[in-house]
């Protein structure tokens, strides 16, 4: 096989690799809504190639090989383009298998009929090498499925031009300009082409079609590069009702159903899914609300309750009417927004806040008959001293435990209420911190006398704080580990100061929290759950102990290991006593 290149070959060839290498950019690099254009641009590049290897070509079955290489770009073009037009306007849903048989019906019949043109003459009815001029042409007449393949042609290309031009008739600038390049890049060729049908044949049997196909190839690569052609494209709003979240249903005037998204389709009743053209009152004939403000042209919300089965769903419809541009009314787009999850969130909240409300009553309701209980057993005490009878005092002290027990739950319940509130206040004064730690052990070691608590560090400080809270917090950690170390025989207090922030850590040996469930310790109600040892509590000490310190500016935490213990620690910045009176919300006692 020889080829003889001459300028028009050349030319052709060299168009060719160009057209091919924006169709890989356009493949490669862009949106898959714009792909199929690589494809159409790929047919323009095999129809540019073949014809200029058929003009390279001098003998007659060179030619005809080049030709049959052409009539691929050839034949497949028109179904490439509408196909990369039904794309990008997102009418994809059209695409169904006959719709494509129909498209590819007439390319795959041209193809064939081409490529074994010898044996029946249907779309060339003759040809003869024509060396007359000064390159060896197929002189040909054609035959009827040309002129079948023609027309086909056309109308592809007149379909194409009409979708584009409706879809973005009224896009915005920047949309249309990018439309008008294509529609431009199209046409070129086309009305070369219309000539040429018509028998305008200035190069005699030289086809000028493929010729053209350069002047599409630089518009188009002119919209490529400097309007961002293919690279932002609209998103078809088609596309974001079908994605809303929301149902949405359109009405015609006459309040028939013309719209339907697929969210919609899950909220109407199943039976009435074939809905489209149906009056919008047989969807949901029960809930009048509705059905009284789609009859009004007006805009409206209204919440319904609508059943998934037997599943209650609570809706907010939002109705907007729709009105042209002389205000004539054209129909309604309802909005279906589900709100079941809002309001069960809001059910749950209120009963929250009324468990909460609860709390708090039932706190201060036993708070006043406990303590005069409290009382009377210390007048019991007093007069059972006198009878000085063993088995009384025991009953007395036990009697006395229990109360003091209630009185902590009772306290610790209102100051969970205080600190949901914003209402905890803060006393704060200076005291000495030996003390402090002194009140402590002793109050733990009345309560489980088996433990011994050993003390490491300089106590001997003076600090400004609120001292029954502090207290409040180091009694805590103290009972926690007595409570959960309940074998172990030591707890260490340690008191560190360095930077000026004071540092108490209290450590038991007793049975550790695995890593995971540190970070919850200091939540409202949290409790480790334990199978084996049934350990009393309500989980709300650290959460108050977690909101004092950090009212003070200071730092809680815990270091634990299972099976080992846990040291738990707060700190205390030790700044001068106007730095915490600044701070409004605490109230700040004198200090001598
Ligand atoms: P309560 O002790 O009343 O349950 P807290 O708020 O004081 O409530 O403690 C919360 C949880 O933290 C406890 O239920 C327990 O599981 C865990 N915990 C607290 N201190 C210790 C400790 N020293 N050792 C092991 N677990 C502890």
């Amino acid at each position: 096989m020889s080829l003889e290149l001459n300028i028009y070959s050349i030319i052709l060839l060299i168009a060719a690799f160009v057209t091919l290498f924006m169709a890989l950019l356009i493949n490669q690099r862009l949106d898959k809504s714009v792909q199929p254009f690589s494809f159409t641009m790929l047919a323009i590049a095999i129809w540019m190639a073949g014809y200029g290897l058929v003009l390279s070509s001098t003998s007659i079955e060179e030619i005809l090989f080049w030709n049959r290489l052409q009539s691929i770009g050839l034949a497949l073009l028109p179904a490439l383009w509408i196909l990369s037009i039904i794309k990008l306007i997102n009418k994809e849903r059209w695409l169904n298998t006959s719709t494509l048989i129909l498209i590819f019906l007439i390319p795959a019949s041209t193809l064939t009929l081409i490529w074994t043109d010898e044996w029946h003459h249907l779309y060339y009815s003759s040809w003869h090498l024509d060396k007359s001029g000064p390159l060896s042409l197929l002189a040909v007449t054609f035959g009827p499925w040309y002129k079948i393949n023609t027309v086909y042609f056309y109308m592809m290309l007149g379909w194409g031009l009409f979708l584009l031009s409706s879809k973005f008739r009224t896009a915005d600038a920047l949309f249309r300009k990018q439309s008008n390049v294509i529609m431009l890049g199209a046409l070129v060729p086309w009305v070369f082409n219309l000539f040429y049908q018509a028998g305008f044949r200035p190069y005699k049997h030289l086809d000028i079609t493929p010729f053209t196909f350069i002047l599409t190839s630089f518009i188009i690569g002119f919209g490529l590069l400097r309007l961002r052609l293919f690279d932002i494209m609209p998103i078809a709003r088609e596309r974001v009702i079908e994605a809303m979240q929301e149902g949405v249903l359109v009405l015609d005037k006459q309040n028939r159903v013309i719209d339907i998204n697929p969210e919609m389709r899950k909220i109407i009743p199943f039976e009435k899914r074939d809905i489209i053209g149906s009056d919008f009152r047989v969807l949901f004939p029960e809930v009048y609300e509705l059905n009284i403000v789609v009859d009004k042209y007006v805009n409206d919300v209204v919440e319904v309750s609508l059943y998934d089965g037997e599943i209650r769903k609570i809706y907010d419809v939002t109705i907007t009417s729709l009105f042209e541009e002389n205000s004539t009314y054209s129909g309604k787009i309802l909005l279906f927004k589900d709100v079941t999850a809002f309001h069960a969130k809001e059910a749950i909240n209120q009963l929250m806040n009324k468990k909460d409300e609860f709390l708090t009553i039932a706190s201060h309701e036993l708070k006043t008959p406990i303590t005069s209980m409290k009382g009377y057993l210390q007048i019991i005490e007093k007069i059972s001293e006198k009878e000085q009878n063993p088995a009384y005092r025991n009953f007395i002290v036990k009697a006395n435990r229990q109360v003091d027990k209630l009185i902590g739950l009772i306290s610790d319940l209102l100051d969970v209420s205080k600190i949901q509130a914003g209402k905890m206040q803060y006393n704060f004064t200076e005291f000495n911190l030996e003390e402090l730690i002194t009140d402590c052990i002793t109050f733990s070691e009345n309560n489980s006398p088996s433990h011994q608590i050993v003390v490491k560090g300089n106590t001997k400080l003076q600090v400004i704080a609120d001292r029954n809270r502090i207290e409040q917090v180091l009694c805590n950690f103290l009972s926690n580990a007595v409570k959960y170390a309940a074998t172990a025989k030591v707890v260490i207090i340690e008191i560190a100061v360095k930077d000026a922030i004071l540092k108490i850590s209290v450590t038991d040996f007793g049975m550790g929290i695995s890593k995971e469930k540190l970070s919850s310790l200091f939540q409202k109600f949290y409790r480790i759950e334990n199978k084996e040892q049934q350990i009393s509590g309500l989980g709300i000490g650290l959460f108050i102990c977690h909101d004092i310190v950090s009212r003070h500016g200071g730092e809680i935490g815990v270091e634990s290991e299972v099976g080992k213990g846990s040291t738990f620690y707060f700190t205390l910045p030790l700044t001068n006593k106007t730095s915490f009176a600044s701070q409004s919300e605490y109230v700040t006692a004198s200090t001598q």
